[in-house]
């Protein structure tokens, strides 16, 4: 037997018990007659004392020369401590060892297996195994692993079934590229891997499985933004038989509880937001209401009055700082070139201070009086003593770099608060979206998302105006999830595949296998899927999804663990009938 306890049970109630424990040597304090160490597991930590008076010689000379992270095996008596620790759950007491057996010795650690280590990211990620010793992460493991079972219960309570859908199929339009798979049996022949299981999830559904869930991973190769992985996890779900208010109350359902049983926060209804609402008063479909500063259009009050900028603008449109008027010249400077980075594109920023006595003072002065300025105000909600901030030009591009600009100042200020959950449906998307580049429109969700009814004639006349049966729900500013009622029937989704550019030859070649379910009795259906990575991480207050993710890619969608992607050898690619040509 490697162990009666572990190294975070023992206690007072423990004194003088014989026990045996296992675990790693974190630290070692020497002082010749007495030698303390620190016996680390995933439980906790427990102090090893060995002294020349109650130790025998061999032990502690084995004491003396262990080294950082070596496994041991020690047996001993629990005894009081002297100097206690009240940081640790076990420290009243120490266990006096009378056997010890090195069960495994270890190479110093590159870095230090402690909460605050010496170790940057890369180092860290290259010793992962090393890393998830330390209680950051091995906490935010076990975290991940508390939310998962939840969602399971809760979605098992009502009537859900896990479902394993396979990993090698065809591809899946989510709006990434495929990870390919070359099939040795199928001369010229690739698997792609899921971007989701989309389109298995709703053949479930035609299999009358009737309410599906998976936790599973899925795949897309896309450039790597910040914090995103090549490969991540899905709640992913489907219903049949329900209209979207059915699928949106289960999921809040699902998401109240999370926020119930793993942060002890009760939320009552989550309200719901259109998605040209969200864009209107932030900018973003994505946004975060834990506070206000909503977006104020100026565009009838400040046009036409000689200022060029703005009446050559489709949208002039304003925030509010809070506080902002006391900020000095060079901290507005400093947040106009923080606008006009190229991260941000905007090519300037008017401002205009509400000061404290109700005046207005403005870097338009020349253009608008207090009046108009007084105008401004209302519309951005502007306070006396704060700063307004007015970008203008395209319309969704001001949006976007004001939505920026909002979510930094929030940051700046403490307002995006880690203990506040301001959960947000946001609904009504639009069917389609038009790629400025190639001038074609494509699925804002994905090809089998139902137009809203009666607007599928919009579809040939204005195809950018039609509204999905989708659906997204946001948390503090982070999209976690997103879903829609699906189309059942094979003729429009040949339609919706007409319009997506799709010839009916490769409509059939793709998804023939869907629309031939189709026509065997699909039920209605919809569903959705939550990132539960990005979940995880808001949950668990921390902003990278890497940090609950046992063994992540980095941005580059490298494992510089296992050295991953790698080249592989003549032979395999010769059984695979593939030629590299670099
Ligand atoms: N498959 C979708 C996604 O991955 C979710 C859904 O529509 O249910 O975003």
């Amino acid at each position: 037997m490697y162990r009666s306890h572990n190294c975070g049970e023992l206690r007072e109630t423990h004194q003088q018990a014989e026990v045996t424990l296992s675990g790693w040597v974190q630290t070692v304090r020497d002082k010749g007659f007495v030698v303390w160490a620190d016996l680390r597991d995933r439980y906790g930590i427990t102090q090893l004392i060995f002294d020349e008076e109650r130790s025998s010689k061999e032990i502690m000379e084995i004491a003396k020369s262990l080294g950082r992270e070596f496994v041991i095996q020690v047996k001993g008596t629990v005894i009081e401590r002297t100097s206690k620790n009240p940081n640790i759950p076990t420290g009243n007491v120490e266990v006096l060892v009378s056997e010890i057996k090195i069960l495994n010795k270890s190479l110093v650690p590159p870095f230090t297996i402690e909460d605050q280590t010496d170790g940057g990211e890369d180092i860290r990620m290259k010793f992962r195994y090393l890393d998830i010793r330390r209680n950051p992460v091995k906490n935010n493991l076990i975290f991940r692993h508390k939310v998962a079972i939840e969602v399971r219960k809760y979605l098992s309570d009502q009537g859900f079934i896990e479902v394993e859908t396979p990993y090698l199929i065809k591809s899946t339009p989510e709006g990434a590229r495929d990870f390919v798979v070359p099939s040795r049996m199928n001369e010229g022949q690739f698997y792609a891997l899921p971007q989701s299981p989309q389109t298995f999830k709703q053949l479930l559904m035609v299999g009358g499985m009737d309410k599906y869930f998976q936790i599973v991973k899925c795949f897309r190769d896309e450039d790597l933004r910040a914090d995103r992985q090549p490969e991540f996890t899905q709640i992913d779900c489907e219903m049949a038989f329900v209209e979207q208010e059915d699928i949106l109350n289960v999921f809040e359902g699902l998401t109240r509880h999370l926020l119930q049983e793993i942060k002890g926060v009760s939320i009552d209804k989550f309200p719901r937001m259109t998605y040209d609402d969200a864009m209107k008063k932030y900018g973003n479909d994505k946004p975060d209401i834990r506070f206000g500063m909503e977006f104020g259009e100026l565009n009838p009050i400040a046009q036409h009055k000689d200022f060029g900028i703005f009446n050559e603008a489709e949208l002039v449109v304003g925030i509010a700082i809070p506080g902002g008027a006391a900020y000095t010249r060079k901290e507005i400077d400093a947040l106009v070139d923080w606008v006009r980075r190229p991260q941000i594109g905007a090519k300037g920023m008017v401002y205009a201070k509400y000061n404290d006595d109700g005046s207005f003072k403005s870097s338009v002065d020349k253009f608008y009086d207090q009046e108009d300025l007084a105008k401004w105000a209302e519309a951005t909600g502007a306070k006396t003593g704060d700063l307004i901030c007015v970008l203008s030009g395209d319309t969704n591009k001001t949006r976007t770099q004001l939505s920026a600009l909002r979510m930094e100042i929030a940051q700046r200020l403490g307002l995006r608060k880690k203990d506040e959950f301001a959960p947000l449906w946001v609904i009504d998307f639009p069917l389609l979206e038009l790629d400025e580049e190639t001038g074609h429109y494509h699925a804002m969700h994905h090809p089998f998302t139902s137009p809203k009814p009666g607007q599928l004639e919009l579809l040939d006349t204005d195809p950018g105006a039609v509204k999905a049966n989708a659906y997204d729900l946001v948390l503090n500013g982070n999209e976690i999830g997103g879903g829609s009622i699906r189309i059942h029937d094979k003729q429009m989704q040949s339609t919706m595949f007409r319009h997506l550019g799709f010839s009916p030859e490769e409509a059939k070649a793709q998804f023939g296998f869907l629309m031939d379910a189709f026509q065997y009795g699909a039920p209605p259906h919809g569903g959705l899927a939550f990132g539960l990575d990005r979940l995880v991480a808001i949950l668990g207050g921390q902003e990278t999804i890497r940090d609950f993710i046992a063994f992540p890619k980095n941005n580059s969608g490298r494992d510089v663990m296992i050295d991953a992607p790698a080249r592989i050898d003549d032979l395999q690619l010769k059984e695979l009938h593939l030629k590299l040509d670099l």
